[in-house]
């Protein structure tokens, strides 16, 4: 089963911050992300900025031999400073415009370390999986135990009954990049929609 999903995943697509955060460890995770992806073949799905883990990322990307498209709206354009070195460059209207591009492009999808940006597109893309709107692997990259303290919030609204285990399932975590690629290969959508079952916890 591995190895028939493995086919599938061509790109995956990661979300990330715009700044490098406080610890080297961050962006070392980004640029194993980024050498592991090579290594499988995969090619990168991003925001398409220069700036922080975002352009670690893509030039750890690039640097391999990978293939990376960036989506930017125009007005992020400057601020964020777009990344003109990679394989495809797309400039779109808005925010929204951007994450439903990123999606439609891509197989999977990862956050690394970031901030709110980064969270409100994991977020998304995870309440979009919740209703079965996609059926790919969703995952964190938990370096140094960054997203410990979002993992308990989604372990305590699981307790307090708003999120079902089996939504909680569907994202996946690891503290390394090839744990949790090889995670992706595995992974099988549930087919519960969050409208079926609503007593159920
Ligand atoms: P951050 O994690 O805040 O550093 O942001 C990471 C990426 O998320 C950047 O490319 C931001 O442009 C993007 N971003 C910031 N705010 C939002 C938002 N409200 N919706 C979607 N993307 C956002």
């Amino acid at each position: 089963m591995a190895e028939q999903l493995r086919a599938n995943i061509n790109n995956i697509c990661v979300y990330c911050g715009s700044n490098v955060g406080s610890k080297p460890a961050y962006a070392e995770a980004a640029i194993e992300l980024g050498q592991e992806m090579v290594r499988r073949n995969i090619g990168l799905v991003y925001g398409g900025s220069s700036l922080g883990i975002m352009g670690t990322l893509a030039n750890s990307v690039l640097q391999a031999g990978g293939r990376a498209i960036g989506v930017i709206p125009k007005a992020l354009a400057t601020r964020e400073i777009a990344h003109h070195g990679l394989s495809e460059l797309i400039v779109v209207s808005s925010m929204h415009e951007r994450k439903a591009k990123m999606a439609s492009l891509s197989d999977g999808f990862i956050a690394l370390p970031g901030g709110l940006g980064t969270a409100e597109e994991l977020f998304e893309i995870l309440t979009w999986a919740q209703l079965g709107l996609h059926h790919n692997p969703c995952g964190i990259i938990n370096v140094d135990g960054y997203y410990d303290h979002l993992i308990s919030y989604i372990d305590h609204a699981v307790e307090q009954r708003f999120v079902k285990l089996i939504h909680r399932q569907m994202l996946l975590s690891a503290s390394a990049a090839d744990e949790l690629l090889d995670k992706f290969f595995d992974y099988q959508a549930p087919l519960v929609a969050k409208w079926i079952n609503r007593s159920e916890s």
